[in-house]
């Protein structure tokens, strides 16, 4: 099924556990259709809703080259989706930081810790900074209080990596 999905067709369906919203929300993308150019901050919509129109077809998509990059997942053991993954990219002007599989609201920036690491791009930067639990997804492998804790975790783990 992953070696057969295409990245547009992710895009479009914007799955609230997928990878590839988290890829393209933090690497800034364009996302290209047969109508137009939409930048990835007004493309996701919540769950599995984007800002596509009917008939609109993802074409391309565009991912602007970070100076580095790394994507955490935490993996849930039945699907392999993720229970929570935190897309970390740095780029020369700032870091944006993209959560997938946390938020009632779908793929979404937390900005707190995009702006401590782009002041300092290290896991310091990110001592005392958390995701409220609110609005955070909650089922049978995960409270909201675990995937919000899973963010810091999992952002910490991706700065490592890619510093
Ligand atoms: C067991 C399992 C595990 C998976 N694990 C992961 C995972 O770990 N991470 C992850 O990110 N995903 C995961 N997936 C999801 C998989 O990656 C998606 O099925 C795939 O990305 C969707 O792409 P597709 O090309 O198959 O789209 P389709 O399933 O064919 O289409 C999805 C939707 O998008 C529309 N669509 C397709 N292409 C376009 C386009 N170019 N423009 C506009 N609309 C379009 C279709 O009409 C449909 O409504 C998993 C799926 C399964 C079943």
């Amino acid at each position: 099924m992953r070696n057969r999905g295409t990245i547009g067709g992710s895009l479009a369906n914007n799955d609230p556990a997928a990878c590839y919203p988290a890829a393209a929300l933090a690497s800034g993308a364009t996302i290209v259709t047969n109508a137009r150019e939409i930048k990835a901050d007004d493309y996701f919509d919540g769950l599995f809703t984007t800002a596509l129109e009917e008939g609109e077809i993802v074409t391309q998509v565009r991912l602007p080259v970070p100076e580095v990059a790394n994507y955490q997942k935490f993996v849930q053991p039945a699907s392999r989706f993720a229970l929570v993954g935190v897309f970390v990219a740095k780029y020369a002007d700032g870091v944006r930081v993209a959560v997938t599989g946390a938020s009632e609201d779908g793929v979404f920036r937390w900005s707190e810790a995009e702006a401590a690491l782009s002041a300092n791009f290290s896991g310091d930067a990110l001592e005392g900074l958390s995701v409220d639990a609110d609005g955070m997804m909650a089922d049978i492998h995960g409270s909201k209080a675990y995937r919000a804790h899973l963010i810091g975790v999992l952002t910490k783990r991706a700065v490592a990596a890619a510093a």
